[in-house]
């Protein structure tokens, strides 16, 4: 008989989590989404069960894995503040990488050999290329993508001694929400340049500060490779159906997901504006430590190999799906 694969999805109540387990569902696989809910929120878990655990506890984390027929494991719960990573390098050492250990050492005691593991660009650092390749240098600037990076390592050589496939996707700049507004990103605090100025647009602060307009970019601001979070979705469906094909074991991917396609912060506040038809205000203020001026994702490996197509590659309708969820988020507070 049939059954589907049970896929454990830790950190599934979060942002790009939650848009995750919708795929796996409309794709036939059955969710089990794992959560201490620090950061997530129960509402935009709708798509399979969830258990409430922290993956700094094996015992809970076991207790998961001997509930469900657990097949594979992709992995979202992460702390993501660069700045705070900064300030407070053991707690993001021990959240992303211990626990993380934790989860993989588990996997091995009950024989799940599939991962997929939610990386990022941070583990480029300073780029020297645009677009950045998978190739490129890793040479992180801030303990966050130090954590990412040591992830990767361990991935490989969980992969080389015990057998596991994995898939690193290193993402750009998740954006966008569902296009059925049934979950979408709702952040606290919130630090990503979108959500910021979709904030202003509805009232909710006075204005959207550029960070830094003297950069060495056509309009001195900031570049960014922004990546629809439905297609961020789709990529690690098609990379767990990657990973099914691969004969062999130990087989260590890397993937960027972006669409290879830089928009500055002026555009992306200009596209605001047309989008929600509000006059947002604008201040500009200095740069933020850390900010490269560009970063640009080489999307060839994963159009190539996933046969990844984004749907949603257009700024306007990345900011359109995202103002959608915002207005409905935002008058679900003021309801209930
Ligand atoms: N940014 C900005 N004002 C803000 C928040 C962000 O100008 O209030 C800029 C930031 O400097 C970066 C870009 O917007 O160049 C995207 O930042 P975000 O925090 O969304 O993502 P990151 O690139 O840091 O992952």
């Amino acid at each position: 008989m049939y059954s589907p694969q049970h896929v454990l999805v830790a950190g599934g109540a979060g942002y790009i989590g939650s848009h995750v387990c919708k795929e796996l569902s409309r794709r036939g696989y059955v969710p089990v989404v794992f959560d201490n809910l620090q950061y997530g929120h129960t509402d935009l878990v709708r798509w399979g069960d969830f258990i409430l655990g922290d993956l700094g506890d094996p015992e809970q984390v076991r207790l998961a894995f001997s509930r469900y027929p657990i097949s594979a494991v992709m992995h979202f719960a992460a702390y993501t503040f660069v700045g705070e990573s900064v300030a407070e390098p053991d707690k993001y050492y021990n959240n992303n990488v211990t626990c993380t250990l934790n989860l993989l050492r588990t996997m091995h005691e009950y024989g799940v050999d599939r991962f997929i593991f939610s990386s990022s660009a941070a583990v480029y650092g300073e780029p020297k290329v645009m677009p950045i390749p998978e190739e490129h240098p890793q040479w992180p600037i801030n303990p966050y993508g130090w954590t990412k990076f040591m992830v990767e390592r361990i991935i490989d050589d969980f992969g080389r001694a015990y057998g596991l496939k994995s898939a690193a996707l290193r993402y750009f700049n998740a954006a966008g929400a569902d296009p059925d507004e049934e979950t979408g990103e709702r952040h606290d605090p919130e630090t990503h340049l979108i959500p910021l100025v979709l904030q202003a647009a509805m009232g909710l602060r006075k204005n959207i500060t550029v960070f830094g307009s003297d950069y060495d970019t056509p309009d001195g601001t900031c570049v960014r490779d922004y990546v629809h979070v439905a297609d961020l979705a789709d990529a690690h469906v098609l990379a767990l159906e990657y990973l099914d094909d691969q004969s062999g074991k130990g087989n260590a991917h890397v993937f960027n997901l972006g669409n290879g396609q830089g928009f500055s912060v002026r555009e992306v506040i200009e596209t605001a504006k047309k989008v929600t038809g509000i006059d947002i205000p604008v201040a500009t203020g200095e740069r933020r430590a850390g900010d490269p001026s560009r970063l640009v994702a080489s999307s060839d490996k994963v159009r190539k190999v996933l046969g990844w197509t984004p749907r949603y590659a257009d700024l306007e309708q990345i900011v359109k799906t995202a103002w959608d969820w915002h207005r409905k988020d935002s008058n679900k507070d003021q309801t209930s």
